[in-house]
């Protein structure tokens, strides 16, 4: 379960005595210390750690860092906002207990996402998990409205013995090809194993289609635990592959062409125990309301598309024909639109019924990503928006006017003017967190200004 409650100074009820009593077992199971982990606006992870004594006092006072993060860059440079990116001030990391795990592939560590607030015990605007964590509850005042989702995770596996930060495939063989499953069986093995040993449930793990890619995908859980999992899932990932020689990649691109990484969303609507994509009179057994959710999601993806791929690189990924939904459509297990029906296998009673959203990397912040998804899919459904017809096939082969009209952003540059435009998610967003995703977007864009394809992909290519 996941804490919804906002931390408070002095800790959140109850918190303190469990921090005390979880701090004896941790130290008993030879932990030392406990990762504190958030994810800044551009996407990268930061984190500060505690020795496991010191976890009743994170749970009772926070941990301070600067809020000067909600403006870095990928590359640690900062750039500015009216508020946010200044030397001053400092803010409380507080855990959330409730989602402390052990680190299995990392001996004598725990982990914990964290939430920030202000010193004076105010919620921090630019916390993107207190966002996610009040989009989720305020979907269940206003529309009686609960989430699953679940984020899949592709990776490269990459020699740490290549020149110059190159990237060169740790496995060969074809994709999806059981050459690479047994050339990298130990690792996959061992990250298996760390994840149920750290209660992840995860579905698959299997070879992809890019040379030394893979994916996993978990079990969906309420949109915040879903978008820890994607971050605890990529730290351990990171730390099997580590204690096999190898270097992992989770860039939109590794190089300037070719498939790249995705990060895809899963997400399903739930009222009273029952999901609305399933046994209702619309399309593919949606309900209504579920192909509102649906139009809502396919109107506002322009300018999602500065939230869910927010890095110079996720343009090099976000190409027609690789599987990456470029095109604002939706269709039933169709893999070329952005909006994908996954209806279930006949027998599972539309239990796994949900939508697949595609135009999504793991450059993207997830509790960012997700909050601006339901955002949008809460639009349509409160506007009673009506979800044009399927498409089927490659959009990319459709004729000239009818494809262009329908292709998301090509470049960073024109998904911020989408997002800048779009007055539903910059006011969900509030505009601290709405100014800071705009400045670190164009800090991204300046960045990388004058940079051929290859040469972005490089700059980016070991950050995420
Ligand atoms: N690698 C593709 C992407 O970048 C996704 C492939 C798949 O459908 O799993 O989104
Ligand atoms: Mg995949």
């Amino acid at each position: 379960m996941t804490t919804l409650a906002d931390p408070v100074p002095g800790g959140r009820p109850g918190d303190v005595e469990r921090a005390t009593a979880l701090s004896g077992e941790l130290a008993a199971r030879g932990v030392h210390g406990v990762v504190l982990a958030y994810v800044d606006t551009a996407g990268i992870t930061r984190v500060k750690t505690v020795p496991t004594a010191r976890l009743a006092s994170a749970a009772a006072w926070g941990v301070g860092m600067s809020p000067v993060f909600d403006t870095f860059l990928a590359q640690d440079a900062v750039v500015t906002t009216d508020v946010l990116g200044s030397p001053d001030g400092d803010l409380r990391l507080y855990p959330d207990l409730a989602r402390l795990v052990v680190l299995a592939a990392q001996p004598g560590w725990a982990w914990a996402p964290v939430d920030r607030i202000t010193q004076e015990g105010e919620r921090h605007p630019g916390c993107t998990r207190t966002f996610l964590r009040r989009v989720v509850a305020d979907a269940a005042d206003r529309h009686g409205l609960t989430f699953k989702a679940a984020v899949e995770i592709e990776w490269m596996f990459a020699r740490s013995d290549a020149p110059d930060d190159a990237f060169v495939p740790a496995t060969t063989g074809p994709a999806y090809g059981a050459v690479r499953q047994v050339e990298l069986g130990a690792c996959t093995a061992e990250l298996l194993a760390a994840c149920a040993a750290q209660g992840i449930d995860v579905e698959q793990v299997h070879p992809e289609y890019a040379p030394g890619q893979f994916e996993i995908s978990v079990g969906a859980a309420d949109p915040v635990a879903a978008a820890d999992l994607s971050v605890l899932v990529r730290q351990t990932i990171r730390a099997v592959a580590l204690r096999h020689g190898l270097r992992v990649s989770f860039a939109p691109a590794v190089s300037g062409r070719g498939v790249g990484n995705g990060g895809h969303v899963h997400l399903s609507a739930w009222r009273d125990g029952a999901g609305l994509y399933a046994g209702g009179e619309g399309r593919y057994g949606m309900t209504a309301e579920a192909e509102s959710f649906t139009a809502g999601l396919l109107a506002h993806l322009p300018a999602l598309t500065a939230v869910t791929a927010p890095s110079p690189a996720s343009y090099l990924r976000l190409r027609p024909s690789q599987w990456a939904g470029v095109f604002a459509a939706w269709g039933r297990e169709t893999r070329e639109t952005a909006l994908r029906v996954v209806t279930g296998t006949a027998g599972l009673g539309g239990r796994a019924a949900n939508l697949e959203i595609k135009p999504v990397d793991l450059a993207a912040n997830p509790y960012l990503a997700l909050g601006a998804l339901i955002t949008a899919g809460l639009d349509g459904l409160a506007s009673g928006a009506v979800l044009p017809g399927e498409t089927t096939g490659d959009p990319a082969l459709a004729p000239g006017a009818a494809r262009d009209a329908r292709r998301l952003p090509v470049s960073l540059a024109q998904a911020v003017d989408a997002f800048r435009a779009d007055e539903v998610l910059r006011a969900a967003l509030g505009p601290v967190l709405a100014d800071a995703v705009t400045a670190v977007r164009r800090g991204e864009i300046d960045a990388v200004d004058g940079l051929d394809d290859d040469r972005v992909a490089a700059a980016y290519r070991w950050r995420y």
